[in-house]
């Protein structure tokens, strides 16, 4: 755990007792602050003071004697409105940060030579792929590396803060919504479309949020920036102009005079429109795809800019595992491979899963996203055929009506069953169902993880029903 001394003596309040909110707590408390911690949810306050956590209920206390609201990223700050505990703080101009802030505070306190080092990592797509893939690289060059925040262990709870540490920290909007003074001496900008525009009050509200990752940097930090769409070519523009930080642009797109591209499955390194390094990229097994190119090329352009060597990057991308629920593989059973892409919850992932493995059979829908399948019109021809599920299935059969063959069928069992069957009777060379929902998973289960082990259950039981019927035949 990270104690925060930041708030030593002071009442501050938590709101929001989750994974986070209970370890923001409990650092604050170590750190030596009066923490009044509370939830809405009564099962949620009881769990949190099982860990040791001071339950007070704070719409009932005096704030003005709050030196900090620390709300949960899962509340909501700004849109669609302000919770009530947010306006409650901003009445009597508490500050309102998040865990984060809390983790910045704690390295602030520390003297220049004790300070660890910082890589944050954002964007729409490909966070938690090019956050574990860091983590992996700096790992496997033999430094003291701990990987954290949005993806696995909230960040206060990693390994306490050492000079010569690496934090490796994975950022969504909302966390970088309430940081104040974060500075990230590398930080990752993978790219921006439409999502969680609901709670940031649109397009506008959701990329100055994800903006934040470069405040605080100086001019020895590094701005690594994926190119690939149009707001964040845009942010690199004037980030460039700024001066502020080293910028280094990415992409998996195009070929560019300085930076990091992958392109036709080779890494270049340019600098001064020459090729300083090249490299062959069919060695990273865990990253197919464009997408994955595009997170490859972020997490080189991170390490070198951490002293890590070419070589032994490209080493420890060969060796990356990758992530489970982002195109994995699961198995191949009478020919037919399956591919686990649960996680992605929006039609920018599925695109990608859909361009990686052209011709599949496709199992999409859960809750969709406000924009839909937007955007992937022109991939259309690339899909096999497309089995539906959940509350979007109906509202997607319209839009792929005539143009992509498909099925409806409803919940996950029923049609894995049916890819699977249609699969295998195609007489296609080696046929792939691809289960990348393109929604949100809650109309028909917990989470994006529970639905991908949902799948990966399905598919076992077809090995099992499939060799019990050849032992049968046999
Ligand atoms: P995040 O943490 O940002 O949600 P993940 O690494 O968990 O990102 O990947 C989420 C989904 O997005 C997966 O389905 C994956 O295949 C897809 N994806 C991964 N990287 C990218 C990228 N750079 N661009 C677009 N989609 C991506």
């Amino acid at each position: 755990m990270i104690p925060v001394t930041s708030y030593a003596g002071m009442e501050v309040a938590v709101f929001g007792l989750g994974r986070t909110g209970v370890s923001a707590a409990r650092a604050l408390m170590k750190g030596g602050a009066k923490v009044h911690a509370w939830d809405d949810n009564e099962a949620t306050r009881e769990k949190a003071a099982e860990a040791g956590v001071t339950i007070r209920d704070i719409n009932k206390m005096d704030w003005q004697n709050f030196a900090a609201l620390v709300l949960s990223p899962g509340v909501p700050y700004r849109f669609p409105e302000p919770h009530r505990v947010v306006k409650m703080a901003q009445m009597v101009d508490v500050p309102v940060i998040g865990d984060m802030e809390l983790f910045a505070r704690a390295v602030g306190d520390l003297p220049e030579h004790a300070r660890p080092r910082i890589v944050g990592v954002t964007g729409t797509n490909g966070k938690s792929t090019t956050t574990a893939l860091i983590g992996h690289i700096l790992k496997e060059a033999g430094k003291d590396v701990r990987v954290g925040g949005n993806i696995g262990v909230g960040v206060l709870d990693l390994e306490a803060l050492t000079g010569n540490s690496i934090y490796v920290l994975e950022l969504s909007s909302y966390q970088l919504d309430l940081v104040e003074t974060l500075r990230c001496d590398v930080a990752v900008f993978l790219n921006v479309s439409a999502d969680h525009l609901d709670r940031h009050g649109g397009m506008e509200g959701y990329v100055a949020a994800k903006k934040q990752i470069f405040d605080n940097q100086t001019a020895d930090d590094t701005a690594v920036i994926g190119v690939d769409d149009l707001y964040s070519q845009l942010i690199c523009t004037k980030l460039a102009a700024q001066k502020m930080s080293r910028v280094m642009p990415i992409s998996s797109e195009f070929a560019l005079g300085r930076g990091v591209s992958v392109l036709n499955n080779k890494l270049s390194d340019c600098r001064a429109g020459r090729v300083a390094e090249s490299f062959d990229m069919s060695a990273a097994r865990a990253l197919p795809g464009s997408h994955n190119h595009q997170n490859a090329a972020a997490a080189y352009a991170a390490c070198q800019a951490l002293g890590v060597a070419p070589q032994d990057i490209m080493r420890a991308m060969a060796s990356f595992p990758g992530l489970p629920h982002r195109l994995e593989s699961v198995c191949t059973i009478g020919g037919v491979t399956f591919i686990n892409d649960s996680k992605a919850t929006n039609a920018q992932a599925a695109e990608q899963a859909i361009k990686a493995y052209p011709n599949a059979y496709w199992i999409v829908g859960g809750r969709p996203k406000d924009d839909g399948l937007e955007g992937m019109a022109e991939y259309f021809p690339l899909i096999g055929k497309a089995f539906l599920i959940g509350e979007a299935a109906k509202e997607f059969a319209r839009r792929l009506e005539g143009e992509v063959d498909l099925e409806v069928c409803g919940t996950l069992d029923v049609a894995v069953r049916a890819a699977y069957d249609q699969a295998c009777e195609s007489g296609d060379p080696d046929p792939v169902v691809l289960f990348s929902p393109a929604c949100a998973s809650f109309d028909q289960f917990r989470d994006f993880e529970a639905r991908g082990d949902t799948f990966k259950a399905l598919v076992k039981a077809l090995d099992v029903s499939t060799r019990g019927a050849l032992r049968a035949l046999a």
